[in-house]
């Protein structure tokens, strides 16, 4: 089994869905995890889960489009957790509308969340990571949109495919530093960030949900089935277990099969 014994995680986004998963996941890999999140009672209640199950987690008040409080949060996590070994930049949400309909400030607020809370986030672990050249390993969730458009999307898929960019950078910067950069890719995964948008891309397209389902979203998997917590969660560990810089700079789908590289 791949083990994270004595690692020290922090985690953005991590009261729900994916991140949430990749926590409790981590914790029983044997990581301490700094569960940070904009929903502070979720972020403290995500890790009184994982302490009554026998782990170690703190939760961390953190919006990850304000520079100090994502440097705030990452030093805090390093104080109490006794360092940082793997940043996993996972906060986001999702807003559809066709470019035309689309309010400036809702791009502004896509991008700020997804690039600017990589950026922050990256720039915050490297500081930690780079002393001593002790290393570390740094996780951006892109998706499938990292590779692939859809309608509506303008924003979270312009800002997928920007993580794509980032990561070759700070792949590069980090690696004499020992500090490895990849990207989880997956398909769409049942969280609260796609129901609520089934609803809304029913209303926007004139169809069903259930045909939003099966004609949009699991329409180009192989099998017809949505990708899980699970499934990212366990991609997660892979990569932060991974001994070498053999992968760093990569992206990885999870996807059922709907974008192959
Ligand atoms: P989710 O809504 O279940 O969880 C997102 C979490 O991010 C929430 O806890 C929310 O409070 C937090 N958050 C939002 N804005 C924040 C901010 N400014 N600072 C800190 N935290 C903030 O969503 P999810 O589906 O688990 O999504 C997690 C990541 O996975 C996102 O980056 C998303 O784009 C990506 N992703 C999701 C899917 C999917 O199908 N669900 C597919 C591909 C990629």
């Amino acid at each position: 089994m791949m083990r994270l014994d004595g690692k020290v995680a922090l985690i953005t986004g991590a009261a729900s869905g994916i991140g949430k998963s990749i926590a409790e996941t981590y914790a029983k890999a044997g990581a301490a995890i700094a569960i940070a999140d904009l929903n502070q009672a979720g972020a403290d209640a995500a890790a009184a889960e994982i302490v009554a199950a026998g782990g170690k987690a703190i939760g961390i008040a953190m919006d990850v489009t304000n520079e100090a409080a994502v440097d705030k949060g990452t030093d805090l996590a390093v104080e109490k957790l006794g360092g940082l070994d793997i940043m996993i930049s996972n906060a986001g949400i999702q807003i559809v509308k066709p470019i035309v309909e689309f309010a400036f400030a809702d791009w502004r607020k896509m991008l700020a969340i997804h690039m600017d809370g990589a950026f922050l986030t990256t720039r915050a672990a490297m500081r930690h990571m780079y002393k001593d050249k002790k290393g570390g390993s740094i996780i951006y969730m892109g998706s499938v949109h990292s590779h692939e458009a859809s309608k509506l999307k303008a924003p979270y898929v312009a800002a997928k495919h920007g993580l794509l960019g980032l990561a070759r950078v700070a792949a590069k910067e980090g690696a004499e530093y020992n500090v490895r950069v990849n990207v989880i890719c997956p398909g769409f995964v049942r969280t609260p960030l796609v129901e609520k948008q089934i609803p809304e891309q029913a209303a926007q397209f004139g169809i069903t949900e259930e045909q939003v389902i099966k004609t949009i979203m699991l329409k180009e998997t192989v099998d017809g089935i949505f990708t899980t917590v699970e499934d990212v969660a366990q991609t997660a560990l892979f990569l932060a277990s991974f001994p070498s810089a053999a992968l760093t700079g990569q992206s990885i789908t999870v996807s059922h099969g709907w974008h192959m590289q």
